[in-house]
Parts: structure tokens; sequence; C-alpha cells
């Protein structure tokens, strides 16, 4: 068969794309997912992880309340809705947020391939479709939508050293963790990293000998959500800011790295809590170390399994170094163009730092015809801005991405009421 559109892995967003695709009967649509079923990130899932994010901000709602996969409509089908109204949390936990994502799937069942890995792409000219080729079977499509999220990011100094006492936080080791009497060592203090902090110390994988948690930043930064900050994460922002100089975008991005990649402000006060009320009165906690200002220098490993690590103190201008048992990276995630598009490479244009160059519309800039599109998600944070990577605008950017793809203006897309911070004009 030969396809409209593939979406190319199906975590939350090609998932939100694929809502809106399911009411259109023309469109022939298929996503596939090399997992055997829909989860969300279950490596780093913790009882108190909480969503950043309201829940209102899901697959769809921002772009169209009324589609039957919203949150709001799934808590009515599962009987929950005054339940979690009478809780008056603003975010849920994201164990219930996957649980919504799992239903929605579901509820998409008839788009979705499972168990289906895309190892290679290519693009035929005679025929002008992209043919794909998965562990199990070659699709053809008119155009794709590259929905495969980002890499781990593990620093060059470690990677000699991944192994079952040495990894990336979103890894299958954390399935199977013991830390009981180890030295454990967590290098990244965003929210992951905290999370795993907090739970090492309550004792979820074994009392641990010691907990070391290190950070090069400042201390443990919460999130900038301040209302006026908020409006980064809107879609008149991003209409404003697409029209930039790249060079202003970059800067601007930078700046803005604590209104998403900061600390739940909630989570760190029940941090500091827990710790006062431990250091002071409970003492049950094993030895715990708080390092900010720490970076990565080398890591060396001795004979018994121990690591020794080498940090480089930023306030200080020196070098310290600790010994671990077990060292969990904590080191966030890393932008590229998936292995599996080394095939369609050439087609596509880069900027001077060899990022993916894309439209408005969220398709990358190729010397492709026009009825074939690469449309590219979580791939546009120096394009789109700072809410690329997240949530906030999922919907609202699958809506731009169906109507470029259907040539309608389907979707409502364009603000129609202007922020209150005006960035092109007075
Ligand atoms: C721990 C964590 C918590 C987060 N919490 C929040 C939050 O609270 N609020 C917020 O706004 N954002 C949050 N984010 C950021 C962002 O919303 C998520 O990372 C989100 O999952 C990104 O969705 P995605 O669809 O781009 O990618 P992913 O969710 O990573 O999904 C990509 C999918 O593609 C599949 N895939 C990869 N390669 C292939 C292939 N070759 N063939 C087939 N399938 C493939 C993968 O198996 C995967 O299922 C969080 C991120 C993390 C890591």
């Amino acid at each position: 068969m030969n396809y409209d559109i593939v979406g190319i892995g199906v975590g939350p967003f090609n998932l939100s794309l694929a809502t809106l695709l399911e009411a259109n009967k023309d469109m022939k649509a298929l996503f596939i997912e090399r997992k055997p079923k829909f989860s969300w990130h279950s490596e780093v899932m913790f009882k108190d992880s909480t969503m950043q994010t309201s829940f209102l901000k899901d697959l769809v709602t921002p772009l169209d309340p009324t589609n039957k996969n919203t949150f709001t409509n799934y808590l009515v089908t599962k009987g929950m809705f005054y339940h979690l109204m009478n809780s008056s949390r603003t975010a849920v936990t994201r164990y219930e947020f996957e649980d919504y994502l799992k239903w929605a799937a579901d509820n998409l069942s008839e788009l979705i391939q499972y168990s289906t890995e895309v190892e290679d792409l290519k693009y035929n000219e005679n025929k002008k479709t992209f043919e794909i080729k998965t562990n199990h079977s070659e699709i053809t499509s008119r155009n794709l939508c590259l929905g495969a999220g980002p890499v781990k990011n593990i620093p060059e100094e470690a990677k000699p050293y991944v192994s079952d006492s040495l990894f990336h936080a979103k890894s299958e080791q954390m399935f199977k963790l013991n830390l009981t009497g180890k030295r454990v060592l967590i290098i990244g203090a965003g929210q992951t990293g905290v999370e795993i902090f907090k739970n090492s110390l309550e004792g979820k994988w074994g009392r641990a000998e010691s907990v070391t948690l290190t950070t090069g930043r400042n201390t443990l930064m919460p999130l900038d959500e301040g209302a006026f900050t908020n409006e980064f994460f809107t879609p008149g922002f991003v209409s404003e800011f697409l029209d930039a100089d790249q060079k202003n975008k970059d800067i601007l991005v930078k700046d803005q790295l604590l209104t998403s990649d900061g600390n739940t402000p909630h989570y760190l006060e029940s941090l500091y809590e827990d710790l006062y009320l431990d250091k002071f009165y409970l003492k049950k906690y094993p030895t715990f170390t708080i390092a900010p200002k720490r970076w990565l220098k080398n890591i060396s490993k001795g004979t018994e399994g121990v690591y020794d690590i080498t940090f480089e103190n930023l306030l200080f201008n020196k070098e310290e170094s600790t010994k671990a048992d077990v060292v969990i990276l904590a080191t966030g995630f890393r932008t590229v163009l998936p292995s599996f598009t080394k095939g369609i490479t050439d087609l596509i244009k880069f900027d001077e730092q060899k990022r993916p160059c894309l439209k408005k519309d969220y398709s990358l800039e190729t010397n492709l015809p026009e009825e074939n599109k690469i449309f590219a998600m979580n791939m546009s944070r120096h394009f789109h801005g700072i809410a690329d990577p997240q949530t906030s605008l999922m919907a609202w950017r699958s809506g731009v991405i169906y109507n470029s793809l259907t040539g309608t203006n389907h979707y409502k897309t364009r603000p129609e009421e202007s922020n209150f911070c005006q960035y092109t004009s007075f």
C-alpha cells in the first residue's frame, strides 16, 4: 500500500498527529513504532514523577477540544473526572499522563503498527515516493513525519564505560537496579537526576551506602514558569519568533533554558523538606551530597569495578575526584536526525551548525517536489523555539502539519489574539 503519510516513531508527538488524521478518511496514514506497545519513558517513571505541563495541553485539546482523544474525555470515559477535580491538582503525575496516552493509542490502533523498526529510507525519484525499509516490511509513502524522539546525551568521557554499573538514566538498567550498599553518583540534576536522587535516598532500589548528585549549574534550579514566561509556549510567540534573525534566536533559546529544563519548583521544595527532616530528625537516609558547579572531566575504572570520577570545580577552578560503584548519567538528550535517515540526508538542507533547516510548516528544507514533504517533530528548537521539545504546543504543531499536508486551513492555527509581550513591533 502506498500511504499519503507515514509517521516514524509513536511518542506523544506523532500520536497527536495520528489523532487528527484518524478523522480524515481521504488520507491514508500509518504510524510505525518499534516497541511492542505504547509506553512513555518508562525507564524513568517514578511514583512521584509529575508532569511539568498542564494536562489540558494534551494531544489535541488546545487545537480541537471536541476531538475524542482529549484528556477530559479520558477522565470521563474512565469515570475519574470528579475524583481528579476533587484532588485540586493542576498537574498530574507522569504515569497518569502515560495511561491517558496509552488509552489514546488504543483508540488509534488501526493507524499504528507496533514492533516495527524503521531501518532505512530512500526516495524514489520516478515514483515520487519514499521507500521505507523496516525490520519486516517495505512500505511506500508520499510524505513522512519523523517522530523518533531525541537520543541519549552521553558525555564522551563516559562512553567507554557504559555498562550495568554506568549508564544513562533512560536505560533498561533502571528496571533491575540494586543500589544496596553502593556508593551512587548521579551526574546531572535536571528533573530526572533529582527524581533519581530522591528515590535513591528513599531506598527505592535498596539502601545505598551514599548518594551524590552533581550538576554543572549553580544549584538545583527551578523551572521558570511565570505567567509572562509561559507566553513563550504559545502559538503567538512562535509566530513572532519564526521571523527573527537566526543568531538572535540562538541567543534567546539559550537564555530560555530554565523555562523548559528547570526542576519542578514544588518537587524541589518537597525534596528540601525531606532532606531537612532527615538531617535533623529522622536520620534514615544514606549519606548524601549535592555538588553544584561540577563539570565531568574524567572517568577511570579500577580493578575492583570502582569508578574514579574527576570533576572540574567551576567555582574554585580546581579538580576534585570521587569514587562510585554505580554512576547514573542524567545528562539529558540530544536532537539529531535519526540514523535511519542516512539514505536521504543528501536531500536535506543544513545550516552552518549542521542543524537541519526547517520551514514554518515543520517540514525539512529539501530539494524534493512540493508533494513530497518530510515533517520533523522535536527537531526545531533552533528554528521554532523553546517549546519544540515540550508537549505545550504539540497539538498546535500537529494542526500546522495537518493543514500543510492536506493543503487546507482545516484547523485554526493562526493566533487570533496577540500575546501581551510584543516582539515584532510596538
Ligand atoms: C523523563 C521525561 C519527562 C518529560 N516530561 C515532560 C513534561 O512533563 N512536559 C513536557 O512538556 N515535556 C516533557 N518531556 C519532554 C517531551 O514531552 C518528551 O520527551 C516526549 O516524549 C517527546 O515526544 P516524541 O514523540 O518526540 O518522542 P518519544 O516520546 O521519545 O517517542 C519516540 C518514539 O519513536 C520510537 N522510535 C525511535 N526510533 C524508531 C525507529 N527507527 N522505528 C520505529 N520507531 C522508532 C521510539 O521507540 C519512541 O517510542 C519529558 C521528557 C522526558 C525524557
